[in-house]
């Protein structure tokens, strides 16, 4: 890129505050995510994708899968059920203990966890350098949990540490009280409590019940991983920041069987390769990534990172990676009666495998990509909004835009239309003048856009407009193909 070229294009900074706003209205405008049954009146926390969003999540979806199954030989893809036998839900703990403590705020009337509350409040301490004082504050959240009654503890902490709502500053708390987050239905006709069933609150359980069935059909040795993509059902209490917590989303989660023993090497390994994926394959920007060591861990881990992220109102969770133990193989074993042990067939040993769990949400990471991709900039004296995604995530790899609509431009173009998209999602745009219609595809994040003009006619050539730069280049019009290709592996 030449200089001349470079300075044609001057960022904007946008304060974060703002980027949600703008992103939430280009969402909807250009067809990426709209509110879930908004004739009436919507749904709280239910979003609809529209045909560029659902071209997004989709390669996402694939993105991941691809990392997952085709990446490595020892890892194989399942599409569970999303309702299973409910004795699932009690072997798993969810039935139990699937709760969050929530605590309102009686003057402002918002509800807020509890334990984020306090998670937040530590971290805070220990950016402030008051690392005694976050580990005291530590030792009686964790105590919190062993206590007779562990909701007044919370309750007493949060008063006693005077945390106040991130929000709006105030703190008038009431008690704590816990929900349950999983959403009940009734199969069949009687609604009693024989027909009891849940909507899965995760996508972890249908693996771990498949886990024999998933092994012998593969011929799988340990260790091998077990990866699903599928909608998951929470009944979030604390809603809101668009699609960052819904109550129906879709998880992207692999398992990952073990021998006993080894799976801190196994946890690191998927540590490393979950944060490369990110940057590597998806193009985020590093900076916005954070580690996150969970502190308190929950009853069947031994050790538990999150991948969390820079959004516009806050640094949070994208992805968890946890060492899960032989937490859910023994459970099922307990409560199905059946052997969930496997034997390795060169050692004779016999052990319950231990898990190591990367589980990530497909639409929190849309959001993540689509925020991290929004800016705002001017080419040539023209302001623009652009969505800065890569090509592998673009829902459009290429606009073709012939110059002027009829005759052998047009010709020209529709051919390399009808070519290219037999292979890529591209958009072909004949209407108003080309400045309009690069915007039009910078806003969309489309990453290149082909013009078909008058040396198109004479040299069979192309010009290709790259998004970011705004600069171009000419490419033969049989190459075109290949250039995409080249641009998406
Ligand atoms: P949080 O603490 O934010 O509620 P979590 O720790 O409960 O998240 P996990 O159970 O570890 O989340 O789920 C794994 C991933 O599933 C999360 O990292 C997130 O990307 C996604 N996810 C979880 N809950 C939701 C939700 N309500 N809406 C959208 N995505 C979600």
């Amino acid at each position: 890129m030449s200089n001349s070229e470079e300075t044609r294009v001057q960022h904007v900074s946008l304060p974060p505050d703002k980027v949600m706003h703008k992103l939430v209205s280009l969402a909807k405008r250009r067809g990426f995510v709209f509110p879930s049954s908004e004739i009436y009146g919507g749904l709280s926390s239910c979003f609809d994708y529209g045909p560029l969003g659902s071209e997004m999540k989709k390669n996402i979806k694939d993105l991941w899968w691809n990392a997952m199954t085709r990446r490595h030989a020892n890892i194989v893809g399942i599409d569970a059920s999303i309702m299973m036998n409910p004795t699932v839900w009690e072997a798993s703990g969810h039935v139990a203990s699937f709760n969050d403590p929530m605590i309102d705020d009686r003057t402002t009337k918002r509800r807020y966890r509890a334990d984020h509350l306090i998670e937040n409040h530590i971290e805070k301490l220990r950016r402030e350098g008051k690392t005694d004082k976050a580990a005291a504050v530590l030792a009686v959240y964790e105590a919190a949990a062993g206590s007779p009654d562990p909701n007044r503890a919370l309750h007493e902490l949060i008063v006693a540490e005077a945390i106040k709502a991130p929000d709006t500053g105030s703190g008038d708390w009431t008690e704590v009280r816990q929900f349950n987050l999983m959403f009940q239905c009734n199969m069949g006709a009687v609604a009693d409590t024989s027909g009891i069933v849940y909507l899965r609150p995760e996508t972890a359980q249908g693996i771990f019940v498949n886990f024999h069935n998933v092994r012998e059909a593969s011929r799988m040795k340990v260790p091998f991983g077990i990866a699903q993509i599928g909608k998951a059902f929470r009944n979030e209490i604390v809603k809101g920041n668009f699609i960052f917590r819904m109550v129906e989303f879709e998880q992207m989660e692999m398992q990952y069987f073990v021998k006993p023993g080894t799976q801190l090497e196994a946890f690191e390994a998927w540590r490393q390769e979950r944060f490369s994926w990110y940057v590597e394959e998806l193009g985020i920007n590093a900076g916005k990534l954070h580690w996150y060591k969970h502190d308190k861990l929950a009853h069947y881990a031994d050790l538990a990172y999150d991948i969390k992220f820079e959004f516009p109102f806050g640094i949070e969770e994208i992805e968890g990676i946890h060492s899960r133990t032989d937490f859910d193989l023994s459970q099922h074993q307990q409560y199905s009666g059946k052997n969930m042990e496997y034997v390795d067939q060169t050692t004779n040993e016999r052990y319950t495998p231990y898990v190591v769990e990367t589980s990530s949400g497909s639409d929190r990471l849309f959001l993540a990509l689509l925020s991290d991709a929004y800016s705002e900039d001017v080419v040539d004296g023209e302001p623009r909004v652009m969505l800065k995604l890569s090509p592998k995530v673009a829902p459009v790899k290429a606009a073709i835009l012939p110059l002027m609509k009829k005759g052998e431009m047009g010709e020209k173009a529709g051919m390399l239309r009808d070519e290219l998209s037999r292979a890529f999602l591209v958009q072909y745009d004949d209407a108003a003048s080309i400045g309009k219609r690069y915007r039009r595809q910078d806003e969309i994040g489309t990453p290149f856009c082909i013009t078909v003009d008058h040396q198109s006619i004479e040299d069979q050539s192309v010009t290709v407009r790259f998004r970011d730069t705004a600069a171009q280049e000419r490419i033969d019009m049989s190459k075109a193909k290949e250039f995409l290709a080249a641009k998406l592996v």
